[in-house]
């Protein structure tokens, strides 16, 4: 055992150290990039994780954060090596107060066991992201992680009221709290949504709740091309009427998950759109049918499946596409929405010049595209012409009038300032981020 190793040993218990090939699996996340850790910390308590940030500290040993390892911008990866603080001993359900709405969690608590919990309360917590099974309710406040439903509900952020994290020098924090308005001082809840585990390791977070609504009611348009697909995205965001989600799919993209669709799908399909109307019976019933009206004149055919095997297809979308090559170079950009068709045939464009195969889906509603180039993760040639082509995608969202959120200089100073006042020795997830 390393001496590092025996550090945290002393502080944790040996058994909840690793290193060698134990650690490996914690080296990599759902993307294709691979870092080395010196050892990996799993804190069975806030006590614990804040002996270990303290260490860190003193120490000058880089820390990453990790929750359920799926991020698909790299964000646990330990890039430059340091110790992987994983939170899946941090598992708790400290509170469940179905009557308020709320739940407190440890940050290590799985996203699908948060849906199962309120579900059996009769209560929704909406952020949907695809890797439930996987990830983490800390990793989903680190990443202000989205899902289909963030179109009406908002990311996790929007649910998200009190966190306990610890900080640099190895602090106990507690911001936020369990109440739905909580408006004295700077909002430092929020702070640490989207922080990417830069600013400290949350350990605890407090959720808000809604009445799960009585019908879900999804709908599947097939269209023809990414044009006609793109008409019914701006004429159903035009009629005024407010699905739960809205989604789509490119042609590249349906090829690579077509046979695992629970249904019918009609011959020249080359662009689906996923939408769901939510709400008490007559008003789901009535959204449906605005959506319906709004989305037909563009569609070769409309289906209405069972919600349950439908989000479950959609989920597994980055898992198939993932598998076409045995990797994918991911990003997240931005367009107008009536800039999607553009955007599409925009990444299928910038494919063909790095000779690799690409595809695009997402959340339409928000103009949310992911746009994958497909690569051998085992070929690093062909990884870096992956890399290079995906970088192409910013300038695209750009020239199509998306935005780079973050990306202004001034904004970017101010984020480095925020990050050396929390963390001036620069132990947390130092080449992230910022
Ligand atoms: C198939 C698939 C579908 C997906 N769909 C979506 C989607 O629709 N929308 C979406 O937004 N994302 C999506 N994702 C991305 C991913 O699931 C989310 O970003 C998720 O929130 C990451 O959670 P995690 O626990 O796996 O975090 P990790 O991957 O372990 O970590 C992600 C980042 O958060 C930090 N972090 C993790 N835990 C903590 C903590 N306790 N304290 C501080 N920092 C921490 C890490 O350092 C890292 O920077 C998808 C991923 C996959 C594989």
């Amino acid at each position: 055992m390393s001496e590092l190793a025996r550090d945290l040993a002393r502080l944790v218990g040996a058994e909840h150290v690793l290193a060698g090939d134990a650690a490996r699996p914690y080296e990599r996340d759902a993307t294709v990039f691979t870092g080395t850790a010196d050892a990996v910390v799993l804190p069975g308590d806030a006590d614990e994780l804040a002996a270990v940030v303290a260490w860190a500290v003193e120490r000058g040993v880089a820390l990453v954060p990790r929750g359920g390892g799926s991020g698909l911008a790299g964000g646990a990866v330990p890039v430059e090596g340091g110790v992987v603080v994983a939170t899946e001993r941090l598992d708790r359900i400290v509170s469940i107060d179905a009557e308020a709405w709320r739940m407190t969690v440890g940050a290590g608590v799985r996203t699908a066991t948060v849906h199962r919990l309120a579900r059996e309360h009769g209560l929704l917590f909406p952020p949907d992201p695809g890797a439930a099974e996987q990830s983490t309710i800390g990793g989903n406040v680190a990443t202000n992680a989205g899902g289909p439903h963030a179109f009406k509900y908002g990311a996790t952020g929007a649910w998200t009221t009190g966190v306990e994290a610890v900080v640099p020098p190895g602090e106990r924090v507690r911001v936020g709290g369990p109440h739905r308005k909580d408006v004295g001082g700077y909002d430092l809840t929020h702070l640490l949504v989207g922080s990417e585990g830069t600013l400290g390791v949350i350990a605890e977070v407090t959720l808000r709740l809604i009445p799960a609504p009585a019908a879900s009611l999804p709908l599947v348009a097939f269209c023809a091309d990414a044009v006609a697909g793109g008409e019914a995205v701006a004429a159903t965001l035009g009629s005024g009427v407010q699905p739960a989600a809205l989604e789509y799919l490119d042609g590249d993209t349906l090829r690579h998950v077509r046979a695992a669709y629970p249904g019918e799908i009609p011959d020249g399909a080359g662009f689906v759109i996923l939408a769901e109307a939510d709400g008490e019976p007559g008003e789901a019933a009535a959204v449906l049918a605005d959506l319906r009206a709004a989305i037909a004149p563009y569609a070769l055919a409309i289906a209405e499946p069972d919600p349950v095997p439908l989000w479950r297809w959609r989920a597994g979308v980055s898992i198939a596409v993932d598998g076409v090559r045995g990797g994918k170079v991911s990003e997240d950009v931005v367009v107008p929405p009536d800039r999607l068709a553009d955007a599409v045939a925009g990444v299928a464009a910038i494919g063909r010049e790095a000779g690799l195969p690409t595809c695009s889906w997402g959340h339409a509603g928000d103009g949310n595209l992911h746009p994958s180039v497909m690569v051998d993760p085992r070929d690093p040639d062909e990884v870096a012409r992956g890399e290079e082509a995906a970088a192409r995608f910013f300038a695209l969202a750009v020239d199509l009038g998306g935005v780079i959120t973050g990306e202004a200089p001034r904004a970017l100073d101010h984020q480095a300032r925020i990050r050396r006042a929390v963390d001036p020795a620069g132990v947390m997830n130092p080449g992230k981020k910022v």
